[in-house]
């Protein structure tokens, strides 16, 4: 069967090259006569697997020493759990609402901490990232905020100035995408399922002076510090995933690492974009300034136009494109690993879409 143009959200397409070197290495990874997923985690051949990983994460991202890079299990959403139980002193924390996973991690944050919504644009369908400029507390233990918001394909054009305290950044959809620089950042945390590799594990870039708050509630496998001093590994770490987030990071040095990336990734946005502003039946759907370059979020106005155009696209190859359930229209998930071909062949596809309209 011939693979399809994979516009999912997340879990989202892969660069094949990995998954063909993964199927290669499945039976015999490294020359251990094994695969990955049967081998200690706690031998040598894994412990160079992880390294080798971490260190491509360090390299493609330039993260400073100062900051500790960690795998953790539970996706994004345990660090939601995690940012509070981690780096709560004083007991109160800044979050900025621009979109459904900001939101999430505001409520989960409330278990934890004195939560303080500095801005929201939930009033307004999230389709813009709030302004956050004179309002935030001087006196908070850190400001959070999502840096992509993947179901309503917006992003932060700009980064708050958060002076002494803390930036934490959820960037689950645009890691890797751009460049950003760590310093202006106390804490980094992604999913994998985008831009990293599969789901289930988390990437964590944690600056080093941060560490050493977790709450005496804090769960050990939450706990920065316990999973710092034991090299990501308090437990059976999902050592197959880990392997193939090494995989793709990889990759993406291969493809001239994030620097390189962004240009392509430029590219495929503006050529969706583009023809989005000048169709006649599909309107994007996020204010033009605060657009995503991963996320591309469109609608023809009538939802039976939407499930037919998610359903005549389906059928040539192109697939995933219903956007989330809460919002509905559609979405185009072009990360890292969608090539510019699968741009163009949408792009024609919509074209010849509406043409027929
Ligand atoms: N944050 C963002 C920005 C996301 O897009 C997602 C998942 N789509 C999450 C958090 C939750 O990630 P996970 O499913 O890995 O917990």
């Amino acid at each position: 069967m011939e693979r399809v143009f994979n516009f999912a959200p997340g879990p989202s397409a892969l660069p094949l090259s990995v998954l063909e070197r993964a199927q290669q290495e499945m039976t015999c990874c490294s020359g251990s006569g094994m695969s990955v997923m049967e081998m200690s985690h706690r031998s040598p051949a894994y412990q160079a697997i992880y390294d080798d990983a971490v260190a491509r994460l360090r390299a493609l991202m330039h993260i400073p020493e100062e900051y500790a890079v960690l795998f953790m299990h539970g996706g994004a959403t345990m660090e939601f759990s995690a940012v509070p139980l981690n780096l709560s002193i004083k007991g109160k924390a800044d979050y900025i609402d621009s979109g459904n996973f900001a939101h999430v991690a505001a409520e989960e944050a409330k278990k934890y901490t004195s939560v303080n919504i500095v801005a929201s644009s939930r009033a307004d369908g999230y389709t813009y990232v709030p302004e956050w400029k004179g309002r935030l507390s001087a006196d908070a233990d850190y400001v959070h905020i999502t840096t992509n918001n993947t179901i309503y394909g917006t992003r932060y054009t700009a980064l708050p100035e958060t002076g002494a305290v803390p930036l934490v950044a959820d960037m689950s959809s645009n890691i890797l995408s751009e460049p950003y620089d760590v310093m202006r950042f106390g804490v980094i945390y992604a999913g994998a399922q985008k831009n990293i590799g599969p789901s289930g594990v988390a990437v964590l870039i944690v600056r080093r002076d941060l560490l050493g708050h977790a709450a005496p509630q804090c769960p050990k496998l939450l706990d920065w510090v316990l999973q710092e001093k034991n090299g990501s590994m308090i437990n059976t770490p999902n050592t197959w995933a880990i392997y193939l987030c090494g995989l793709c990071l990889e990759w993406l040095q291969s493809m001239g690492g994030v620097e390189s990336i962004e240009k392509t990734n430029i590219e495929k946005a503006a050529m969706l974009y583009d023809f989005l502003d000048e169709s006649r039946l599909f309107k994007p759907t996020a204010q033009k300034e605060f657009r995503s370059r991963m996320n591309v979020t469109f609608v023809t106005g009538s939802a039976e136009t939407d499930a037919r155009f998610v359903q005549e696209a389906k059928a040539v190859g192109l697939v995933n494109l219903k956007g989330h359930r809460s919002v509905g229209g559609m979405r185009a998930s072009i990360y890292n690993a969608m090539p510019v071909e699968g741009v163009e062949a949408l792009v024609a596809f919509m074209k010849k879409f509406e043409a027929a309209c």
